[in-house]
């Protein structure tokens, strides 16, 4: 059997995920494109999703997952779909890395819509290490998740900023491909080079590229041949939740004293992580371990 290099390439590519940086040698735009297969995979192996969700919830925590690295790579940032659709919220939590773990609110729902109607975008960003939060609160006004995230930061940043982004799934629930691209305009941009980008994202949508069998890279590549660009870096891409026993046992010690001094007699307390569902039990041994 021959294999030729591309499909060797991706092979290794599908194993780590990552999202390349690229700018106009101009430097008046940015281009990041994320391949999240593995990401989404993972992260839809936890939430249990329908595979009509898991395309929603794919392309919610790559989006963000884009978000944050290009907008505040420090910070932890949160970014919540509220909508009248039958998945029911959708919510990314995405730390430096980036890394990516989220919920659903009806993982298993089929019932169209999914997504959409009215409803709001939450997005709130805070330093990993902790300090000040910040919120905001915008309408949808789209119906797409890329749509909602591309409205969104165009809103809030007052900048010219492009999202495209794609999940697919396959009948057993398995995800083929995930990937998303994030544009966005520069200080110093021209009007020349806006109507560059905009035509090259005029003749080929990312999304349906990617939809269409496209490695997200290739996507790129494709969508934007015309242009000079230097490759800027290179990130990781990854789900991870957060939870751990040592945070479960932190929890049960904010109990009341009477709820503490029940655990010391003996009961046991379960600690359920919001985000995987993991349950942590807790008792008077684990209390006195640190
Ligand atoms: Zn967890």
């Amino acid at each position: 059997m021959l294999l030729d290099e591309a499909s060797i390439r991706r092979e290794s590519e599908h194993v780590e995920d990552h999202i390349k940086r690229w700018m106009t040698v101009e430097g008046h735009f940015r281009i990041l494109t994320a391949l999240s297969t593995q990401m989404t995979q993972d992260a839809i192996s936890v939430a249990k999703t329908s595979p009509l969700v898991s395309e929603l919830y794919g392309r919610l925590l790559t989006g963000s997952a884009l978000l944050q690295l290009a907008q505040s790579p420090i910070d932890r940032v949160q970014c919540s779909l509220d909508h009248s659709g039958t998945a029911g919220t959708l919510l990314a939590d995405v730390w430096p890395g980036p890394c990516v773990r989220g919920r659903v609110e009806h993982a298993q729902s089929t019932q169209a819509p999914l997504y959409g109607g009215d409803g709001n975008i939450h997005v709130s960003r805070q330093p990993a290490r902790g300090g000040e939060l910040y919120q905001s609160v915008s309408p949808m006004h789209a119906s797409s998740v890329a749509g909602a995230l591309q409205h969104f930061t165009m809103e809030s940043e007052q900048v010219i900023t492009f999202i495209s982004l794609a999940t697919v799934v396959d009948d057993d629930g398995q995800v083929t491909m995930s990937g998303g691209l994030f544009v966005q305009a520069l200080p110093g941009m021209t009007d020349e080079d806006l109507s560059k980008i905009k035509g090259c994202l005029a003749q080929a949508e990312f999304e349906d590229l990617v939809v269409a069998g496209d490695h997200p890279f290739d996507a790129s590549a494709a969508i934007f041949n015309d242009v000079d660009w230097i490759e800027t870096g290179t990130d990781p891409i990854l789900y991870r939740c957060r939870c751990s026993k040592q945070a479960a046992v932190g929890a049960v010690r904010t109990l009341s004293s009477d709820e503490l001094a029940a655990v010391r007699a003996g009961a046991t307390e379960t600690v359920t992580c919001e985000f995987c569902g993991t349950d942590y039990i807790v008792s008077a041994v684990d209390l006195d371990a640190s």
